[in-house]
């Protein structure tokens, strides 16, 4: 009887990305009516371009692993969103649609078929024949009409890759008085200041196994040398303006590479000896040819001391256009952390909230769409649960 009380309740889902997609289909299986509203013409691009070049979308990594990669809710509160949905859960649903998954390099979670376009068609037509329904070109704004559903949940993303500053901070804002922080670019490149025989031949090229290290922390990989500066995982982690350094010989110690370079019998250079025996690529010798004096280069023990610590300085973050994520959104003060009603806002009971919308932030590696879809999974779980509140409560009136 409650069940089918519950059932014939509605709820409605803004923002279609991968946080609103996981949440229309715990509800629809739930036997929930779901209606999905979309401000773009069509659903999920944002996944779509995450998956442009490879689409990971989560991590191999024990939980408690997992969760130390994260800031903004509590070791805790990350913890119960993972005892709700949780990664492995993620990889089920992914390959229930049919799609194979793979650990790639560096623990990465990857779907085979890298591109994400056949992953979303099939992942809606699945909601679609489930019952969903979708509209897009719909924004949420402050005449949207909510007293239509009995419960709704807002995935709307967070403020990077956009085409336009996203209008939902400001409808949250005035229309519901919940307080949404600035955003902030986050997993975004970082300008350098090149010089133009440098980017001649380095632009598009990587570094490859470097260690990059700034005041915020150090991290192997690779990084992409830009018009403007840096990409890259290493930075994406541990980029902050300022000086930072890059060890572009990770294996060797000063000494070590210092004794090798002098071993070389003829009369070289120190750069023509570093060519000859230390087997960088083109783009760590283009920056130690590029990037120093005369006088360094005529140095050995000093560009042994460059090839460990080249330094770098970081003129500041790319804009917030060109990030992969975004810090700030909704405050975390105003969501409800308690068992069962997680991801409410606290000011309005039945309204949901989840995704990259709220203030947390993780580095890239499949940690941002894996917390996005465990809070369209728990979101959705609070919905339901609010949903059988308001079913016994009418019930008891009866
Ligand atoms: C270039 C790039 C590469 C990335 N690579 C990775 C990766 O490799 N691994 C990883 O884990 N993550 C990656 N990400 C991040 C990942 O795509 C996001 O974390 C994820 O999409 C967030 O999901 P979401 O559902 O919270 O928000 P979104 O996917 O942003 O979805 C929000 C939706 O809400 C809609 N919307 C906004 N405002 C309104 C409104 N007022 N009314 C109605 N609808 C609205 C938007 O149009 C959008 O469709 C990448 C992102 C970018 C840009």
């Amino acid at each position: 009887m409650l069940r089918s009380m519950v059932s014939a309740k509605k709820t409605a889902i803004f923002g279609s990305g991968p946080a609103g997609l996981m949440a229309a289909t715990q509800l629809v299986r739930a036997g929930v009516g779901v209606t999905v509203f979309e401000r773009r013409p069509s659903f999920g691009r944002k996944l779509l371009i995450a998956g442009s070049s490879g689409l990971n979308i989560s991590h191999e990594a024990s939980i408690p692993e997992f969760i130390a990669h994260y800031e903004g809710f509590s070791p805790e509160v990350w913890s119960r969103f993972f005892g709700v949905f949780s990664p492995k859960a993620w990889i089920a649903f992914v390959e229930s649609l049919g799609f194979e998954t793979f650990v790639g390099t560096s623990s990465r979670t990857f779907v085979r078929e890298m591109k994400a376009s056949n992953l979303l068609r099939a992942w809606i037509e699945m909601l679609k024949k489930a019952g969903v329904e979708f509209v897009p070109n719909t924004e949420l704004n402050s005449e949207t009409r909510l007293s239509d559903f009995d419960s709704v949940g807002f995935f709307l993303g967070g403020g990077s890759w956009e085409d336009r500053e996203p209008l939902w901070p400001e409808v949250f804002q005035k229309k519901f008085g919940i307080r949404v922080r600035p955003f902030a670019p986050s997993n975004v490149g970082y300008e350098v200041s090149w010089n133009p025989g440098f980017l001649q031949e380095a632009e598009g090229k990587p570094f490859k196994n470097i260690v990059f290290t700034s005041k915020a922390g150090t991290k192997a990989g690779e990084l992409m040398v830009t018009r403007y500066g840096l990409e890259g995982t290493p930075i994406y982690f541990h980029g902050t303006k300022g000086t930072a350094l890059i060890d572009l010989k990770p294996g060797m110690s000063e000494s070590a590479i210092t004794d090798k370079l002098k071993s070389v019998r003829e009369n070289l250079s120190p750069l023509r000896r570093i060519k000859k025996v230390l087997g960088l690529n083109e783009t760590a010798l283009a920056l130690l040819f590029h990037q120093t004096e005369k006088s360094d280069r005529e140095n050995l023990e000093k560009m042994a001391k460059l090839l460990k610590a080249f330094p770098l300085e970081l003129l500041g973050p790319r804009p917030l256009l060109e990030a992969i994520s975004s810090k700030g959104g909704v405050d975390l003060e105003e969501i409800e952390t308690q068992p069962g009603l997680e991801l409410m806002l606290k000011k309005h009971p039945g309204f949901f909230c989840g995704g990259e919308m709220l203030d947390w932030d993780a580095p890239t590696g499949g940690f941002l769409i894996q917390a996005s879809v465990t809070q369209g999974a728990v979101a959705a779980r609070g919905m339901l649960n609010w949903l059988n509140r308001v079913v016994s409560v009418e019930q008891k009136s009866i």
